[in-house]
């Protein structure tokens, strides 16, 4: 697209956006009066408003029904992690049996590294990058030690340029590098700092050449950008719904695993009740016979208040259609970068995210070379949400759901008038 410098031109791309109405289907919060540019969906996504019918629901079904509930139409809770796993599955790529919402993103990432790392002899390495969120680098690093495997020699850190992002080229390079020893492969789908949408495909396939595992933590990535987890061959996945997918802070989270693996009842795992096949669970005997797929790794019965809200907003990613929200991010995430390569501070800017569409979802990683903190502390005073993280990025993610062509526009002459006033 040719894209123009100009309010006028978002103001048209606002016009004839297909998806402009799903705007009006979030609260977003206000500064002065005015709507804030709310460009932090990456961190917690906006309140859908659909979201107080669905958790009155339950309240109300506790309310009048109390344990009947279990089994009260509509959405049952003894079925309630079934009912978000359709829009789950396209979101993911996945078929239905290989999703489910459950527990949270670090709990769900024990599960499966308890699953799908198992050291054997010289077979003890596991890869990530150099600069994993710290949670995934404790999850991995804790295995290690429980199975009697030290990290200063098993873990692989791949390592990401301070002012860049990682070539596949690096990665596979790791992979092979490390062949006969490499255990376990496991990345973001999209980088939460850089913002860099790693080649699921070309990576998976590396890794299983080598006879490793591969999975995937999709934190910044489900809601944000397609993926095709059955289809690539990924072993397995997670992810939290309270980022791009708007289901609230802390809300349940979400994993998946292939169906090569996951109807193998004698696959190693954690296993609870609520992983018992469903036709013996109330039996409450003690023979363990997972449900197959992958609602056998299971532990306990879901929390239908909070996740109620996480249906309510898989609803409105049905309606709205990943592959339409895409389209309008690259677009939205396109006009980002062009006005800000053609501000008047485009000189103190890097941009740390990959500069193709392909290689990253709606987040751009903005490094200014000097005044990083101060123009980031100027816009948030001036109706901006976005975030920072150190040592010196800040975060923009316009989110297609909710975010504008025009909110797109306000925010970089901001960034101007901040430069202007910093000097
Ligand atoms: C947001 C995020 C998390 C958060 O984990 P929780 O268990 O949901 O608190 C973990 N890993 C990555 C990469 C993230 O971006």
């Amino acid at each position: 697209m040719n894209y123009v410098n100009q309010l006028e031109f978002a103001k048209e791309l606002d016009q004839s956006d297909p998806l402009k109405s799903f705007r009006t289907k979030f609260y977003i919060p206000e500064k002065d009066g005015k709507d804030v540019i709310y460009f932090c969906g990456n961190s917690l996504g906006l309140q859908p408003e659909n979201v107080d019918e669905f958790v009155n629901r339950e309240l109300r079904k506790w309310r009048d029904f109390a344990v009947e509930g279990h089994f009260t139409e509509p959405y049952p809770w003894v079925d309630y992690h079934k009912f978000g796993r359709t829009v789950l599955a396209e979101l993911v790529g996945a078929e239905e049996n290989e999703v489910v919402a459950f527990n949270s993103l670090t709990v769900n990432l024990h599960l499966m590294l308890a699953s799908f790392y198992q050291p054997e002899g010289v077979r003890n390495k596991i890869i990530i990058e150099s600069g994993a969120f710290p949670s995934d680098h404790f999850a991995v690093t804790s295995h290690m030690k429980i199975k009697g495997v030290d990290p200063a020699m098993s873990l692989v850190e791949v390592a990401v340029p301070e002012d860049g992002y990682l070539s596949t080229a690096e990665i596979i390079d790791a992979i092979n590098d490390h062949k006969n020893e490499l255990a376990l492969v496991l990345l973001p789908g999209i980088q939460y700092y850089t913002g860099q949408f790693f080649r699921i495909r070309e990576i998976t396939r590396a890794a299983h050449d080598v006879g490793a595992f591969v999975g995937f933590d999709l934190a910044h990535a489900i809601g944000n950008v397609p993926v095709s987890l059955h289809d690539d061959d990924v072993d397995f996945a997670v992810w939290c719904s309270y980022k791009y997918l708007n289901s609230g802070p802390g809300n349940v989270g979400g994993g998946f695993i292939h169906q090569k693996h996951n109807n193998d009842p004698s696959f190693p795992r954690l296993a609870g009740w609520w992983g018992q096949d469903e036709t013996i669970r109330f039996k409450m005997e003690n023979n363990f016979q997972p449900t197959k797929g992958i609602d056998g790794w299971m532990l306990s019965n879901i929390n239908a208040l909070s996740t109620s809200a996480h249906l309510a907003a898989l609803e409105i990613f049905k309606e709205a259609g990943m592959e339409n929200l895409r389209k309008k991010s690259i677009t939205l995430t396109g006009y980002l970068e062009f006005l800000l390569k053609d501000s008047s501070f485009a000189p103190n800017l890097k941009i740390l995210t990959p500069g193709s569409a392909d290689e990253r979802g709606c987040q751009l990683s903005l490094y200014f070379l000097k005044n990083g903190r101060n123009v980031y502390d100027f816009l948030t005073h001036n109706g901006v949400m976005l975030d920072w993280r150190e040592p010196n990025v800040m975060r923009a993610a316009p989110a297609p759901l909710y975010n504008t062509f025009e909110d797109v526009f306000r925010f970089v002459k901001l960034c101007e008038k901040a430069h202007d006033q910093l000097g």
